[in-house]
């Protein structure tokens, strides 16, 4: 609880309106996108601009209150649960595009700004801003920053990571600091704008973007190469990028995938398929029909059985669009859908895949398996009920096998979702305990008394339930 001087200070200065601490905005804020974890703040706060955010903060330093920096809750991780209280700080106010520079092919824009809208904008000016999460309809620019979050055109184009060349940021005693610029080339000092990218609201409020802009491919052409062998469709996948294709989007869908997208997006999807492959290329035209016949040989030569050939670009956006809404069909079969995003290097795809079932298998639940194969990035995804409290201890103990998988295979605990509490556990399997070390004097250089999103990242729980009494 915050006691009513603080409260009056920090209403004096973000206004009357935008701090609040009535139960309702406490529930709406003490939950994210990661099923079975919640908690509740003590207060939310909206501000509108980067010197609001700096008195804050010196405000809540000097009272060593925690601050949890919020986008939209999309994330996977349990990244935005207040798990110590403190206040939930929304960047919605701050949702302007702040300049769009032309000559040097970059936009500037504040935080809050929703993704899908910073790319509509940019679309309408002949650019491209290439990151796609799947969530873009609902994230904003800071959290897909703070997440380093990827999407479908990640294969060709890279991630969030790629296209952040400078940022403004408040720290956790209320200074404001400025890194990189409208700039191709900066080696001065440390990159402290690679750092930020993906430190997951621990290091620092992210208060300005400028990003990267590029022109766009000039034609696209879309496939869907269908299989009875998911490790088949998995080993194409390896193939492809091995005959040294790189498409811009290339997805996988299992046989359960292909059945909940197909209710959901009515599609006419194969449902007798085991697997699918949407893959894309775009570019110059003579390029791009170059690469597609080329691809089409390989998926033949891996026993395809069937591959259709989008025949207009509002089919091609269908079946990208069904592709995005693989998690949301999901979600639609039980109560509970956990959905993670182990990722190997590319040639070990199919084995990965493979280690997923018999996991799946060993432990006797529901996993559907999508992702962005291209990058190696798997979404293994859960359908269970959280209140099978058996089948749910199953379900984790099966992550566990699958982020042990991953890393034995050569790979990471997370491609894109971010660690946040759920994979906190686990960090250490994959940076080693001289890995956690440096990490954490990195945080105690940014935030010696740890109130930015504290209890991510280190934590040692992971899917912690905290009760609410909602009367
Ligand atoms: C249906 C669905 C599909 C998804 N698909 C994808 C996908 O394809 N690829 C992918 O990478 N992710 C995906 N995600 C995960 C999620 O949408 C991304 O992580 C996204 O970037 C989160 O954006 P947000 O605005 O909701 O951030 P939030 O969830 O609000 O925050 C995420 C993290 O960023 C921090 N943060 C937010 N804003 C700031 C800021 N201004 N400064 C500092 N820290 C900040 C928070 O503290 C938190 O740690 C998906 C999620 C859902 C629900």
């Amino acid at each position: 609880m915050l006691d009513r001087v603080l409260v009056k200070q920090l209403r004096a200065i973000v206004g009357e309106a935008y701090f609040r601490d009535d139960k309702e905005s406490l529930v709406a804020h003490s939950y994210d996108g990661t099923p079975m974890l919640q908690a509740l703040p003590d207060g939310v706060i909206y501000p509108e601009s980067t010197q609001q955010i700096s008195d804050v903060m010196k405000l809540l330093a000097s009272r060593r209150v925690p601050v949890v920096t919020r986008g939209s809750g999309s994330n996977l991780c349990g990244g935005t649960v207040p798990v110590q209280g403190g206040v939930v700080m929304v960047m919605h106010r701050m949702n302007r595009i702040l300049e769009t520079d032309l000559e040097n092919l970059t936009a500037t824009v504040q935080p809050g700004i929703i993704t899908s809208e910073f790319i509509n904008h940019i679309e309408s000016l002949g650019l491209f801003y290439p990151p796609d999460p799947s969530s873009m309809r609902i994230s904003t620019i800071g959290g897909n920053i703070a997440e380093c979050s990827g999407g479908l055109r990640g294969l060709k184009y890279g991630t969030t990571k790629d296209y952040v060349l400078g940022l403004e940021a408040v720290l956790a005693n209320g200074d404001i600091i400025r890194t990189g610029g409208k700039l191709m080339k900066d080696v001065a000092g440390y990159d402290l704008t690679k750092l930020l990218v993906g430190s997951e609201g621990t290091l620092a409020i992210i208060t300005e973007a400028t990003l990267k802009l590029v022109p766009p491919p000039a034609s696209k052409k879309t496939m869907l190469a269908m299989y009875r062998d998911l490790y088949g469709a998995a080993r194409t996948v390896s193939a492809i990028i091995e005959s040294k294709i790189i498409p811009a989007t290339l997805e996988i869908m299992d046989n359960p995938t292909i059945r909940v997208v197909d209710a959901y997006a009515k599609l006419g999807l194969p449902l007798d398929m085991e697997a699918v492959l949407l893959i894309e290329q775009d570019g110059d035209p003579e390029k791009v029909e170059r690469d597609m016949e080329r691809i089409r040989e390989v998926c033949e030569r891996e026993r395809a059985d069937r591959i259709e050939i989008a025949s207009s670009r509002e089919e091609a956006e269908k079946l990208l669009t069904a592709r995005r809404s693989a998690f949301t069909a999901l979600a639609r079969l039980r109560p509970t859908t956990i959905l993670e995003d182990a990722t190997v290097p590319r040639s070990k795809i199919a084995d990965m895949v493979l280690r997923i079932n018999e996991i799946a298998k060993k432990y006797n639940i529901s996993i559907a398996t999508f992702g962005h194969a291209g990058d190696g990035n798997l979404h293994p995804t859960a359908t269970t009920d959280a209140r099978d409290h058996d089948e749910i201890s199953r379900v984790e103990r099966a992550f566990e096998d699958i982020f042990a998988a991953a890393i034995e295979l050569g790979g990471t605990i997370t491609g894109e979702h971010g660690v946040g509490m759920v994979k906190a556990p686990f960090l250490e399997w994959k940076i080693g305990a001289p890995g956690m070390e440096l990490m954490k004097g990195i945080k105690q250089a940014f935030d010696p008394h740890h109130l930015l999103n504290p209890g991510k990242l280190f934590a040692k729980e992971t899917r912690k339930r905290v009760v609410i009494d909602h009367g």
